[in-house]
C-alpha cells in the first residue's frame, strides 16, 4: 500500500508502484496499464491533487485526471499520513539521495504556507530514458470544514525543455556576440597597429627625403624604403579585404584552365632566388601527371606562396625547404586529387601555438622579438581559401625540427576537346593587339592629389588624359565633345554633389548612342565586393581598386575593349 505515495509526484509512478503489491501474475498487466497511464498523463500534462489535513497530516482526498489512478490508487491514499508517505516516496521509490526532502517536510510546508499562502517545489525525476520535471505546488485552503493543504503535481517536462533550449540558444547567442565583439576589438587593434607601422615608415622616410633633398642618394634610398613600406601596407590591406570577403561569402573562385607543370615551375622561379640568398636549400619534387586542370590559378598560387613564404621565413640558413606535389586518384570520374607537401627544417612551432596557428593575427613571436616581418594573416587566409576550394589543410610541427603543411584538394581534369577550343579563344584574345597610344581618357576624380597621380601614371603609359573634378563636369564634357572624342572614362566613386554611380547612370542615359556606350571604369578606394557590384549595376564596365597599378589598368582596359568587339 505504499503504492499511493508515488502518486504524489507523477501519475507515471502510480502505475509502476502498483506493481509492488500485486501478485506476480498481475504484474505484466499492471505494468501495461502503467504505460498507458504515463502516456495519457503526458498527453494531458496531467495534474493530480491531494488534500491533506493541516493538523493531522492525513490525506482527506485525492483527485486525478486519470481513471486508473482515481479508481485504484486514490482510495488507498486517503488512509496514509503525509510525511510517512512522502519520505518513502522520496528515498525508497525515487531513490533520491539529496537533501531536497526537507522541502516536503510537513513543518516546512506549513511554515511556508503560513508566510506566503502558496509554495512550489520543483523536482527532477529520472524516468528512463530521460529526466522528467515536476512541479509540486502547495496551497492552504478550507476543505470540508477543515483547515487543509492542497498539494498538486504537474508535469512540466516539455515546458522546462523548451525553456532550456531557449536559454541555451540565448546563451550561445550571447557568447557568440561576445566573442565576435572581442574579435572585432582585437582585429581593429591589430589592424591599426599593422597599418600604423608601415605608415610611420612612409611618413618617416618622406621626412628624411625632404630634409636631405639635395643628397640624391639619400633621397633615392628613402623613397625606395617608403615604397617598400607602402607595398607592405597595401599587402596588409589586401589580406584584410580577402578575409572579409571570404568571411562574408563574397569571395568566389575564378575557375580557369591551369597548366600544372607550368604552375609549379612558376613557384620554383618565384622562390629560387630568395631561398638561395638566404642560404636555404630549395627542393621541388613534382609528381604530377595530368597536364591541365580546372582551378583558380590566383588562389592556388596564394595558398602555396603563403606556405612557401612561411617555410622560408622561419628557416635559418643551412636549412631545407621542400615542395612536394603528389597527384592522387579520387573517386569522382574526371577528377584528380593533389596532396601538396610544403616542408621545412626551420624553427617549428610549440604545441601551445599550434592550436592558434590558423587564427588571424596570431603569431608565435612578434616582429620585434623575432625580427621576422608579418601580420599573422597568411595562414588564416590560406585555411579559408583551401576550404573554399573544398580542400583540406593539415600540418605537423616540432620546435627546432621543422614544419610540414599538407594541402589536399580535388580538381576537374580538362578534356582535350574542350582544351583546344579554349586555347584557340585565348590566342585570338591575345592577338587583338590593342594600342594604348592616343586613346583619350576622361579622368573623373574630386581629389586633386589622386588626379595628379593617376594623370602621371596614365599619361606616361601613353594615354591622352583629360580631367573632370566631379560627376556633373564629366557629363558636361562628354555632352559637349564630339562622339568620338573620348575613348574611356575613369570614374572615382565618392565625390561631392554627384557620385560616380550616379554619373555613370546619367552617361548611360545620354541620347547619343555612342556617347551613352562609352566604356566606364570605376577607379576607386571602395574595394569591397559590394562596391564592385554597385559599379556594375550602375552601368560601368569594370572596377579598379586604388592604389592604381598601371599594368592592372592596361590589362583591364584591354579586357574592356575585347568584350566590346
Ligand atoms: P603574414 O603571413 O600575415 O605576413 P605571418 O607569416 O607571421 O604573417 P602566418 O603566415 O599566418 O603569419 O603564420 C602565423 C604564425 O605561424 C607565424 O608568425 C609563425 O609563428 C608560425 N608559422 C607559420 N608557418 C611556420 C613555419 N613554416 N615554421 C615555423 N613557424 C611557422
Ligand atoms: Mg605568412
Amino acid at each position: 500500500d505504499i503504492t499511493l505515495i508515488k502518486n504524489h509526484l507523477s501519475n507515471a509512478y502510480v502505475a509502476t508502484i502498483t506493481i509492488y503489491d500485486i501478485t506476480a501474475k498481475k504484474e505484466m498487466e499492471v505494468a501495461y496499464e502503467g504505460q498507458q497511464a504515463i502516456t495519457s498523463a503526458l498527453a494531458f500534462g496531467v495534474n493530480s491533487y491531494w488534500i491533506i489535513d493541516w493538523e493531522t497530516e492525513e490525506f482527506i482526498d485525492a483527485f486525478t485526471r486519470n481513471d486508473y489512478v482515481e479508481k485504484k490508487i486514490n482510495p488507498q491514499v486517503v488512509n496514509k499520513k503525509y510525511t510517512e508517505a512522502m519520505r518513502y516516496t522520496y528515498y525508497a521509490l525515487l531513490g533520491k539521495t539529496d537533501d531536497n526532502m526537507a522541502e516536503y517536510e510537513i513543518d516546512n510546508v506549513r511554515s511556508r504556507l503560513s508566510d506566503q499562502g502558496r509554495y512550489i517545489v520543483s523536482e527532477e525525476i529520472y524516468f528512463a530514458p530521460t529526466n522528467m520535471y515536476f512541479q509540486i505546488e502547495y496551497a492552504a485552503l478550507n476543505y470540508k470544514d477543515r483547515m487543509a493543504i492542497i498539494m498538486s503535481t504537474r508535469d512540466v517536462t516539455t515546458v522546462r525543455e523548451s525553456e532550456r533550449a531557449l536559454q541555451l540558444e540565448l546563451k550561445t547567442a550571447l557568447e557568440q556576440a561576445k566573442r565576435a565583439n572581442l574579435a572585432k576589438t582585437n582585429f581593429l587593434f591589430n589592424m591599426s597597429h599593422d597599418i600604423r607601422t608601415p605608415m610611420n615608415a612612409i611618413l618617416g622616410f618622406n621626412e628624411i627625403a625632404t630634409q636631405h633633398i639635395d643628397d640624391k642618394e639619400r633621397v633615392l634610398d628613402a623613397l625606395e624604403k617608403a615604397k617598400y613600406a607602402g607595398k607592405h601596407m597595401l599587402g596588409v590591406i589586401n589580406d584584410i579585404l580577402d578575409m572579409s570577403r571570404i568571411d562574408s561569402g563574397k569571395l568566389e573562385l575564378d575557375i580557369n584552365i591551369i597548366d600544372v607543370k607550368e604552375h609549379i615551375m612558376r613557384f620554383e622561379d618565384m622562390f629560387k632566388f630568395d631561398m638561395e640568398k638566404r642560404g636555404i636549400k630549395f627542393e621541388v619534387i613534382d609528381e604530377t601527371k595530368t597536364k591541365y586542370i580546372y582551378g583558380d590559378y590566383l588562389r592556388i598560387t596564394q595558398v602555396i606562396t603563403n606556405l612557401l613564404g612561411n617555410a622560408m621565413k622561419f628557416t635559418k640558413a643551412g636549412g631545407t625547404v621542400t615542395y612536394h606535389g603528389i597527384e592522387v586518384e579520387v573517386e569522382e570520374e574526371g577528377y584528380v586529387g593533389y596532396n601538396i607537401h610544403i616542408k621545412d627544417t626551420g624553427i617549428g612551432m610549440s604545441e601551445e601555438f599550434q592550436r592558434r596557428v590558423f587564427t588571424a593575427f596570431e603569431r608565435e613571436q612578434t616582429s620585434t622579438v623575432s625580427g621576422i616581418q608579418g601580420t599573422g594573416l597568411g595562414l588564416a587566409i590560406v585555411k579559408r581559401l583551401v576550404e573554399l576550394m573544398d580542400g583540406k589543410i593539415t600540418f605537423t610541427s616540432k620546435v627546432g625540427v621543422g614544419t610540414e603543411f599538407v594541402v589536399s584538394f580535388k580538381a576537374q581534369v580538362v578534356d582535350e576537346a574542350n582544351l583546344e577550343m579554349t586555347l584557340a579563344k585565348h590566342e585570338s584574345e591575345e592577338d587583338s593587339n590593342f594600342d594604348i597610344k592616343g586613346k583619350r581618357i576622361l579622368l573623373v576624380d574630386d581629389n586633386e592629389l589622386n588626379r595628379e597621380i593617376a594623370y602621371e601614371i596614365l599619361s606616361s603609359a601613353g594615354f591622352e588624359v583629360e580631367q573632370a573634378d566631379d560627376g556633373n563636369t564629366a557629363i558636361e564634357k562628354i555632352f559637349d565633345a564630339d562622339e568620338d572624342y573620348f575613348d574611356l572614362v575613369f570614374m572615382d566613386i565618392q565625390m561631392p554633389s554627384m557620385n560616380g554611380y550616379e554619373a555613370a547612370r546619367q552617361i548611360r542615359k545620354l541620347s547619343n548612342r555612342k556617347k551613352a556606350h562609352i566604356p566606364i571604369i570605376a577607379m576607386t578606394a571602395n574595394a569591397f565586393e559590394e562596391d564592385r557590384e554597385k559599379s556594375f549595376k550602375s552601368g560601368m564596365n569594370e572596377h579598379i581598386a586604388k592604389p592604381v597599378d598601371i599594368e592592372k589598368v592596361i590589362e583591364i582596359v584591354k579586357k574592356v575593349y575585347s568584350t566590346l568587339e
